[in-house]
């Protein structure tokens, strides 16, 4: 009997549009003999919308329009209803898996997680603690340098503290790091909200910039970095995949170089020794285990230039999932398919799930 996974993909977060590519991905090369795949979207305003159609419409935001409103999704148990999919002619499909494929705030911060536990389905991705704290920039360092995990100088501050005393504020980030300094929400992907400050000015706008979309923003030095990615995959038993390098087509690898334009090279493998590769991959296994990650989760370091030293960037818990993405080309280098890989991580789910005591 095939299994009945409901694809979840949108969301309310500046990733939107990322996660449309990467269910587009999904739903293309996942294995039709042993899956059945439904698709619920989910708007920008936050509304969840069954669809079921051409594939294209997810990509091109299309689906929104031809979705079926007429179709119910109950994941909250009520007295009533059944969890899963009731269809207008009184069809009911139960979910076996749910596969979250949503970047950023409400889908990678254990929000929609929490959901899915009250849901008492299987899941793809982490759970709610390691979502959370993966995705909080400021949480997440705490967390990695607890386990001496090498991260480069950084501060933070708050909307409620800049606001009221901007000059202090600034005052007190020039004298703990040094220009450039790297300007970031706190919980965000893809680049959006970060900027790279010179000088002071740009500094303030930069926290300014940040500051729309979330309360907390982090500060860092920033360094003259090669920058490498690892894939890690696994529950108990955790496995990283070859590092890849990103050479980006900007000054850094923001929104545009990432998605917009397609001159950014990835290097699979990286071009490293294989002492330096193996020292990267404990580090993304470590820093994998250290937020209690399970399912999947991208790890991304620096290299500095000057003296080779490794840096944690930061851990993605639900890295860019398309095709052509790192997560899975790395595993591809690593001899994991891309079909073969959402596989094992809908089987991790339902074995995560199983062993909860
Ligand atoms: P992702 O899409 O990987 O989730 P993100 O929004 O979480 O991205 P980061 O990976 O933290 O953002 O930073 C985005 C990019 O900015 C990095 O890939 C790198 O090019 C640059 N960058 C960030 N911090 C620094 C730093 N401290 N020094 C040098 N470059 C940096
Ligand atoms: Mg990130
Ligand atoms: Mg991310
Ligand atoms: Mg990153």
């Amino acid at each position: 009997k095939k299994i009945n996974v409901a694809l979840i993909f949108g969301g309310k977060s500046g990733e939107h549009e990322v996660s449309l590519a990467s269910a587009s991905s999904i739903y293309q090369f996942i294995d039709k003999q042993k899956y059945n795949v439904f698709t619920i979207g989910i708007t920008k305003e936050g509304n969840w919308l069954y669809y079921e159609g051409d594939v294209e419409n997810i990509k091109n935001g299309d689906w929104e329009k031809l979705s079926n409103r007429n179709v119910n999704i109950n994941l909250i148990p009520t007295a009533n209803k059944n969890i899963g999919i009731e269809f207008e002619d009184n069809r009911f499909e139960k979910i076996d898996v749910l596969f979250p494929v949503l970047h950023g705030p409400f889908g990678e911060d254990g929000s929609i997680q929490g959901l899915f536990e009250i849901s008492n389905i299987p899941y793809v991705g982490c759970g709610v603690l390691s979502s959370s704290v993966g995705m909080d920039k400021l949480i997440c360092k705490k967390v990695f340098e607890q386990e001496g995990l090498p991260q480069v100088k950084y501060t933070y501050t708050t909307k409620w503290d800049f606001n009221k005393n901007k000059d202090k504020v600034l005052d007190e980030i020039e004298q703990k790091i040094s220009y450039p300094i790297f300007i970031k929400p706190a919980n965000l992907g893809s680049s959006v909200g970060i900027s790279k400050a010179k000088n002071r000015e740009e500094l303030e706008n930069g926290i300014n910039e940040a500051l729309k979309y979330d309360k907390r923003v982090i500060l860092e030095e920033g360094i003259n970095a090669r920058e490498v990615e690892v894939s890690v995959l696994g529950n108990e038993e955790v496995c990283a995949s070859v590092a890849g390098e990103i050479i980006p087509s900007k000054e850094f690898y923001d929104y545009e170089a990432k998605y917009l334009n397609e001159s950014s090279k990835l290097i699979i493998p990286a071009k490293i020794d294989d002492e330096m590769m193996n020292k990267i991959k404990n580090m993304a296994i470590k820093a994998f285990k250290s937020i209690d990650a399970s399912g999947l989760s991208r790890v991304d370091f620096f290299i500095e230039k000057d003296t080779n030293k490794i840096y944690v960037n930061e851990i993605n818990t639900m890295p860019g999932f398309t095709n052509i993405s790192m997560y899975p080309k790395l595993w591809e280098a690593t001899g994991i398919s891309y079909t073969h890989l959402i596989d094992k991580l809908i089987n991790l789910a339902i074995k995560r799930h199983n062993d909860k005591c």
